[in-house]
């Protein structure tokens, strides 16, 4: 059965949530009005001109809820919602619930549990209980702290599929995202998603086109592939936009999931149940998942990172696409043998752009905050450093921050003085804002730019090209960009 869609409504007035409704029914199966945050609630005049189904909740403070008046009062609004047309009523479990609600049809309640603070264990046991009490539907909704804490979910809705209990099940928290987009699939009763541009009811709740449009969650089935991008934290990555905007217009039955995971071993157990078939990797893993890799490209070898893998029947293959993305824009522009370039940074991309720079026979200096980190990255590929506080004094042809100053939301800074952009080229790899301080600045100065957004496409058509071949549909994925990172600019500027 397809997964039935429920966008969660907050507003404080009627009227606002009767016109969020009318909005929701573009992409929703169901709502859920939020009635703990409406102010001049009308449980009749609302439920009257509903224009699609409804749960009515009126959450409590101790549940995480807005609601501050007396309990009697609650449960006699939710039975009042429940015969005035609301199609579900939301009563928690910890509730004194029974006995109050008999005149309300079993198939008209949903028993919740919600838990703030973590995802334990046993829920089976809880789910059990909580269907024997007399509610048609049950729904868990928990915190994940790991990746790891999706797979109890994942049991627990099994659990409940075997049962023949109806059970909404998700994992709370941006770790829990992967609960929120196959939880349908694993047999969730619903699945809960937020207003496109409205505030969220939940932690790590999805917006319902986004749901819906980029995640395909009506969509996937046992059939389709996974894939993940990997890191910790993972607020900043734009690879779900651009990568299953890929997927659909190659017409693959692909999906790539935010896996935010505390640890590698927490996403190698998460991959032990779910068959993820590739993966974008992030800080901070990039050095760590080379190491575990069955297999690696030539340039993931010689730097130590990946950025992509890709499950083979060894193992995972690791390849790093940061070294051609990098490279590309440039090679594009200019001849890059025996220029003089500063690279500003000694982290995990600064490794992939000393090893393409002097790859292609660049002069290459290394200037890092931490002289030793930066001593020891010039090293590895005979390559000069420098001091930071001596930065002043170098001269070059190419200059390259791979620094993550300048980043939104700190957009308003540069890693290095206006005045000292003397050189020709300067090449930004911070993507986000597209026109960085730096990159204003050096194009003020006369010197030439490039925006790490070329450096992040192309490295994500290497990706497309190592997971599904050619063609790498490039038109649908720079349009997903910009969509991306349009309302970034606007706020930066
Ligand atoms: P990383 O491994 O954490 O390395 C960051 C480097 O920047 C470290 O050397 C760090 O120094 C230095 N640094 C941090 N803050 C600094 C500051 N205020 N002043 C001077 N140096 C500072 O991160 P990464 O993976 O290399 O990524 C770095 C940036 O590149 C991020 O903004 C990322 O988004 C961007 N990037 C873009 C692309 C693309 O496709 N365009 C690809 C990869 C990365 P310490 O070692 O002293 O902390």
């Amino acid at each position: 059965m397809p997964a039935r869609v429920c966008v969660c409504i907050r507003e404080s007035t009627c009227e606002k949530a009767l016109e969020a409704l009318a909005n929701a029914c573009q992409w929703a199966d169901l709502a859920e009005i939020r009635a703990d945050y409406i102010e001049d609630l009308d449980v009749r005049g609302l439920l009257r001109q509903k224009p699609c189904p409804v749960l009515f909740t009126l959450r409590s403070r101790s549940e995480g809820g807005e609601y501050a008046g007396a309990e009697r009062t609650r449960l006699e609004t939710l039975i009042q919602a429940a015969k005035a047309g609301a199609d579900w009523v939301d009563v928690e479990f910890s509730a004194y619930w029974q006995g109050v609600f008999d005149g309300v049809p079993k198939e008209k309640l949903i028993l919740s549990y919600h838990n703030f603070d973590t995802t334990p264990d046993q829920l089976e046991l809880l789910a059990d209980e909580m269907a024997s009490s007399g509610a048609g539907i049950v729904k868990i909704a928990t915190t994940a702290k790991s990746l790891s804490d999706n797979l109890k979910i994942r049991r627990l809705l099994g659990h409940a599929a075997a049962k023949g209990t109806s059970l909404c099940a998700l994992a709370m928290g941006r770790r829990g995202i992967p609960s929120r987009i196959l939880g349908p699939q694993w047999g969730s009763w619903m699945v809960f998603a937020s207003m496109p541009g409205g505030s969220a009811t939940a932690d790590g709740q999805i917006s319902a086109d986004n749901l819906v449009h980029q995640y395909r969650v009506r969509e996937i089935s046992t059939d389709t592939e996974m894939y993940g991008v990997v890191g910790n934290p993972l607020g900043h990555s734009l690879s779900p936009q651009i990568h299953n905007t890929a997927f659909l217009a190659r017409g693959r039955d692909a999906v790539l999931l935010p896996l935010e995971a505390e640890s590698v071993d927490d996403f190698t157990e998460f991959c032990g149940e779910v068959n993820v078939r590739g993966a974008c990797i992030t800080i901070p893993y990039k050095r760590e998942l080379c190491s575990r890799a069955a297999s690696l490209s030539v340039e993931a070898d010689r730097i130590g990172a990946v950025n992509t893998l890709l499950r083979t029947g060894q193992g995972w293959h690791g390849a790093n696409t940061d070294v051609e993305g990098f490279l590309k824009p440039l090679r594009k522009r200019t001849r890059i043998s025996r220029k003089k370039a500063v690279v500003l940074g000694a982290g995990g991309a600064a490794r992939a752009v000393v090893y393409g720079l002097t790859s292609e026979g660049a002069e290459v200096c290394v200037a890092a905050r931490d002289p030793a980190r930066g001593r020891d990255l010039a090293a590895s590929f005979n390559a000069e450093s420098a001091p930071w506080d001596r930065l002043e004094k170098l001269r070059w042809d190419l200059l390259v921050n791979t620094t993550p100053v300048g980043m939104s939301p700190s957009a308003d800074v540069s890693p290095v003085a206006r005045e000292w952009l003397t050189g020709e080229w300067v090449y930004d790899l911070v993507y986000n804002p597209r026109e960085t301080k730096l990159l204003t600045d050096a194009a003020s100065r006369g010197c030439k730019t490039i925006s790490g957004v070329e450096m992040f496409f192309a490295q994500a058509s290497k990706q497309q090209l190592i997971w599904c071949g050619a063609p790498v549909p490039e038109n649908a994925m720079q349009d997903a960009l910009a969509l991306a990172l349009d309302p970034i600019d606007r706020r930066d500027k």
